[in-house]
């Protein structure tokens, strides 16, 4: 490792919200240094964060594969494809899960070298004065100094006091993407993203999956139409989401989880064989010395920066989960991109307000912008349109005719606010939603765009003509 003289640039952290950062550094002609600090389960250094190695990839990849499953067992005969003696090898899926994150993975050390990024495996401090000392995973300590340091250590899951991980039978969702066969009884505390998605993997791999959660409004940050017929589907499918269940304890006995929550007033009991606690993620600074060097996190432990990923040290600057925000791969990616470009003078901007947001569940949900509730708590006048999938030609050769579209619309200026959607590969038409997001696009504009024929995004655009009673399948 050439770690002479002083960088440019030094990221700390080599995830989403870091590695990327630190690329677009090279190619802008910084001399760069990337340390980041992963180990995977194997104790191998690997980097992409949470996001390649216990996140997004691993998740999309449990997803497919009991969906396969899932279909084999339950849509092929429906085609007239005969199948039989069905069965699932959990080695061969995990197996190949692996495979797909260990070749993200690899794929990133190319493409420093391509770049001229010096990657280093090991933990990183703050110093002060612009030094970073570096512990190698193996190897003597250094101390890099740099011109820019840029903080990007993610996030980790948040623990609950009363439900301690103990990582076999009380797990986090790293543990839960690992497990070697379906728990026969799995609880979920938390119904978000990552407890449906993770629920919805093991039940249907034949898990008996119960998920708890303290809120009385499934999805909160989904318009009301689009969660309720989303939690509709899931509830077809034997996800049996409890909500407004407060859970009180988690204790081992013997062998099983007993849990015990709190429901319209009265204590309950239920015992699982495993319990992933998915409450959420907190900022993660631990052995970063912030403190020590002064610099500034808020209350939740989020490093505070301003809308130029400024801290409140010159010199150091944060993206990413760490950051706090949407804590999504893709909103880290803009931010370490747009701080970096911003350091060599660019005026690169992250627009906030056109985040993708994304469930990968059968049927999808996906999101961009204000929902109908938002958008009236905002003051705006809205116009609202709304088209199911159980019209859509594409979407019933895919036996997925599920679902809806919401389009939630400006009344003064016809610009669009909003859309949520559940329905099938919904992540996918979203992109175009993003777009016109950016674009500023109004209703009008957008039911005079033509959409493909048959399509999944037909819906999209019937649920735009809906906005102003123009819908042709309605
Ligand atoms: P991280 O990915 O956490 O990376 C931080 C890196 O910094 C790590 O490699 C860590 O080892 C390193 N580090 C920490 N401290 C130090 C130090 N002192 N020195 C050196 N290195 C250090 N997002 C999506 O957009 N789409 C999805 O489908 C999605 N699915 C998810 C599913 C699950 C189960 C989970 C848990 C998350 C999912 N996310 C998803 C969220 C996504 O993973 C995060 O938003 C993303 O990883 C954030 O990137 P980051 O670089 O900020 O943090």
């Amino acid at each position: 490792t050439d770690s002479s003289g002083d960088w440019d640039v030094v990221v700390i952290g080599g995830g989403t919200g870091g590695y990327p950062a630190a690329i677009r550094a090279g190619q802008l002609g910084m001399k760069v240094a990337c340390i980041n600090a992963w180990l995977n389960r194997d104790g191998k250094p690997a980097y992409g964060g949470t996001c390649l190695n216990a996140g997004c990839i691993p998740s999309k990849a449990l997803l497919e594969s009991s969906e396969m499953f899932h279909k084999a067992n339950h849509e092929l005969a429906l085609h007239g494809v005969k199948v039989s003696g069905v069965a699932m090898d959990i080695a061969t899926m995990q197996a190949r899960k692996t495979k797909i994150c260990s070749s993200l993975t690899g794929g990133i050390a190319g493409l420093f070298k391509a770049n001229g990024v010096v990657g280093m495996e090991g933990t990183a401090k703050l110093l002060g004065n612009g030094q970073v000392e570096y512990t190698p995973h193996a190897g003597d300590k250094q101390v890099l100094k740099a011109k820019h340091i840029i903080v990007a250590t993610g996030s980790e899951p948040v623990e609950l006091k009363i439900a301690p991980f103990d990582h076999q039978y009380i797990c986090d969702s790293w543990d839960a993407l690992d497990f070697t066969e379906p728990p026969a009884r799995l609880g979920i505390i938390g119904a978000g993203v990552i407890g449906v998605e993770l629920g919805s993997v093991w039940a249907r791999l034949g898990s008996k999956v119960t998920i708890l959660e303290a809120l009385p409004t499934f999805l909160p940050m989904v318009d009301a139409t689009i969660a309720k017929d989303a939690q509709r589907q899931f509830a077809k499918q034997g996800l049996d989401i409890r909500l407004g269940a407060k859970v009180q304890s988690a204790k081992l006995v013997g062998k099983e989880v007993v849990v015990e929550f709190e429901s319209e007033g009265a204590i309950k009991t239920e015992t699982f064989d495993k319990l992933i606690v998915a409450v959420g993620r907190r900022p993660y600074t631990k052995g970063l010395n912030a403190e020590g060097i002064g610099l500034e996190l808020d209350a939740r432990g989020f490093l505070k920066i301003d809308k130029h990923y400024r801290t409140n040290i010159p010199g150091i600057y944060g993206s990413g989960d760490v950051v706090g925000g949407a804590m999504l791969a893709h909103k880290a990616i803009e931010e370490g991109i747009a701080l970096v470009e911003q350091l060599h003078g660019e005026k690169t901007e992250v627009n906030y307000d056109a985040i993708p947001s994304v469930i990968y569940t059968t049927p999808e949900v996906a999101w961009a912008g204000l929902s109908e509730e938002q958008a009236k708590a905002k003051g705006h006048e809205v116009k609202t349109g709304t088209s199911p999938f159980a019209a859509n030609g594409r979407a019933k050769a895919l036996e997925a005719a599920v679902g809806t579209v919401k389009v939630i619309s400006d009344a003064k200026t016809d610009r669009i606010l909003g859309v949520h959607m559940v329905g099938p590969y919904v992540s996918e038409i979203l992109q175009s939603v993003i777009v016109a997001l950016e674009f500023g696009a109004t209703t009008a504009d957008l039911q005079l765009t033509m959409h493909g024929h048959p399509t999944l995004a037909e819906a999209l655009h019937e649920a735009y003509l809906a906005v102003d009673g123009r819908a042709i399948h309605a």
